[in-house]
């Protein structure tokens, strides 16, 4: 089988690395896939996003530091105190152990070659780096920490110093280059269909099967023809639909046509279940496997829904196992915490309140209209007391659309979902667009919505502060040019636990350099890999000329920025980067507010 050196994917990390270019970084990834052989284009992908595979299903790395210092140690023939005070020095196990590596003469290194079983095997491949990494990875029970240590000694040995590095980086989980998939579908686009516009047709078939190393081997080898064949299955979770806002009924309605479905929006966990047979599985939001967060779920899956296989959407919502009354979406993260699930079961028991349906009994069902769906959900799912269809009607003026609203909000809801029952209301896989429009009361009084905003740098803090951070630099995401681009710098908001926490939540993701993705006129002191997502919350959205957000939409040389803006307490862990609030959003709800509060507050300084 054909294999690519691993030294190759390397110094392609390390290029990435150092560019500050978004275009740069599709160019090193089209090179870099033009000389990978099909068969493991699918592993280098992964590497790359520094997984063994699909989010839904890849065995999770994050070996604890101190057992890569053993195997470093045992690797180079040094002492772990040594390899621990390199670590110390340097603060990444990769570039302690590259440093170390390359300290120690080549001489012992050829020894070890000239000694070792596979001798003839003396660099490594992106194969066998990915073979063992899974061994790795999947090692479990008694003996794993001898067999995660031996197989990674085993990798060290074989290692170039930089591509210990990198492998370090990976086995730890911390190969962060901030490549997003998105990017990569471009690349894959350029080098095997030819043009960056044929991204639109891969993307779909990703949205399908949102697998982009079985994406990336499928287009490498079959071309637009293998795509063509991707379809959806159960047991793959698809990219959720997502929602538009409005703040207007009368609005909404005509928006959707003269008449719409209206129904609860419920304040949960929103659930893909997934069914074959008695087998059942839950993905979350970002696609992961959240199976053995909801027991209860899986139980009432199996037992009320009448289908062989079938994929259907709702949202989990955690309850007052006293009164049944809907409790806030922060009572299920006990459902995250392993050993805490049976005790959260009883706590706050789990309903279901199911929306979609996208497949059935080896139909897929995304193409056909909304009323269609409806129509086979209520077919298949028999109604429990904790497994109901989220409460809908049927709407055709503004005051009937209120009053259903205000029903759902005195319910617990945050408020409710409009759906287009137009003939061309198919379900839309992973965009957000006008067929669905969430309507909160909140969108009526300036800025009182919240936006999920990507840290993207940070400033240092004084006095108090000194020591963490004072404020984050945070941006709004933009889908069309996959960059981030600043909407605010947000120091209020953060308890004296968060403030302590920061950094250390932050060091992970740190870079010397402002991303490539990033888009700023501002100079942060520190920069980060966009990663993690926090709740925001503001006064206002205002014109601003220091901020990239919208830059020139509404006014030359101005962009927009959110005015007062405070940490709600909120870490959207459940968002990747890209799932946070878009450009497009920030200008739809400065346009909304407009709207409600005019005269529109010029252009002000903005924190
Ligand atoms: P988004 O999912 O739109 O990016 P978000 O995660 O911040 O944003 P909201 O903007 O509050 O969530 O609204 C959309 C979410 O509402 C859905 O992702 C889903 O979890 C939830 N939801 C609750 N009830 C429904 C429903 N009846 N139909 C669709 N979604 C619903």
């Amino acid at each position: 089988m054909s294999d690519l050196e691993y030294s190759v994917l390397v110094d392609f990390y390390e290029k990435i690395e150092a560019t500050s270019s978004r275009l740069t970084m599709t160019d090193l990834l089209v090179s870099l896939f033009r000389r990978t052989p099909p068969e493991v284009m699918d592993k280098v992908v992964y590497l790359t996003r520094g997984t063994l595979g699909p989010d839904y299903e890849a065995p999770e790395l994050g070996v604890a530091e101190k057992l890569t210092i053993r195997a470093v140690a045992q690797a180079l023939g040094l002492n772990v105190r040594d390899v621990e005070a390199a670590y110390k020095k340097r603060g990444d196990i990769g570039l302690a152990a590259e440093e170390l590596m390359e300290k120690v003469k080549p001489a012992t290194i050829l020894d070890f070659f000239t000694s070792a079983e596979t001798v003839s095997k003396k660099r490594l491949t992106v194969g066998g780096v990915y073979d063992l990494l899974l061994k790795i990875a999947k090692a479990s029970g008694p003996g794993a920490q001898e067999t995660k240590i031996s197989t990674l000694v085993s990798l060290l040995k074989y290692a170039q110093p930089k591509e210990a590095r990198y492998l370090l980086r990976t086995v730890t989980g911390k190969l962060r280059l901030g490549v997003a998939d998105m990017t990569i579908l471009d690349a894959l686009a350029v080098s095997f269909i030819g043009s960056r516009s044929a991204r639109s047709f891969i993307e779909r078939a990703y949205n399908v099967h949102p697998d982009l190393g079985y994406i990336a081997k499928l287009v490498a080898e079959r071309g637009v023809e293998g795509i063509k064949e991707v379809k959806i299955r159960v047991g793959v979770p698809v990219k959720p639909m997502l929602a538009e806002r409005l703040s207007d009924p009368a609005e909404i309605i005509e928006k959707l046509g003269g008449s719409c479905l209206v129904e609860y929006k419920y304040d949960g966990e929103r659930v893909q279940a997934h069914k074959r047979g008695s087998e059942v599985f839950l993905f979350s939001r970002r696609l992961e496997n959240i199976t053995n967060h909801y027991p209860d779920v899986v139980e009432m899956i199996r037992q009320y829904v009448k289908a062989e296989e079938v994929i259907l959407e709702g949202e989990v919502v955690a309850l007052n196992p006293d009164t049944g009354e809907m409790l806030p979406f922060q009572d299920l993260m006990h459902r995250r915490r392993k050993y805490e699930v049976e005790e959260a079961m009883e706590k706050y028991p789990a309903a279901v309140f199911l929306f979609d349906i996208l497949y059935l009994d080896g139909r897929g069902l995304i193409d056909d209209p909304l009323p269609e769906r409806r129509r086979q959900l209520e077919d298949v799912v028999e109604e429990s007391e904790r497994l109901k269809l989220a409460k809908s009607e049927i709407v055709k003026t503004p005051e009937e659309l209120i009053k259903f609203f205000e029903e759902a909000v005195s319910e617990g809801c945050e408020g409710v979902m409009c759906k287009s029952l137009s003939n061309d209301s198919i379900y839309q896989m992973g965009a957000r667009g006008w067929l669905w429009v969430k309507f909160k009361r909140d969108y009526r009084y300036e800025m009182t919505d919240t936006v999920d905003l990507v840290v993207v740098g940070a400033f240092y803090g004084k006095g108090k502060r000194a020591g963490t951070y004072g404020a984050l630099l945070m941006a709004a995401y933009s889908p069309e040019e996959d960059v981030f681009k600043t909407v605010c710098k947000v120091g209020s908001g953060f308890s004296d636990d968060d403030l302590a926490q920061l950094p250390k939540l932050l060091e992970p993701y740190r870079i010397g350099h402002r991303h490539p993705r990033v888009v700023s006129r501002m100079e942060a002191d520190v920069w980060f890999t966009p990663f993690i997502v926090l709740e925001v919350i503001g006064a206002e959205i205002t014109l601003s000329p220091l901020h990239t957000c919208a830059l020139g939409r509404v006014k030359p040389e101005a962009g927009l920025a959110i005015r007062f803006p405070r940490f709600t307490g909120r870490y959207r862990t459940d968002k990747k980067p890209e799932d946070a609030t878009t450009e497009e959003e920030i200008v739809e709800m400065f346009k909304l507010q407009r709207r409600v509060s005019e005269p529109v507050a010029s252009v002000s300084e903005t924190s």
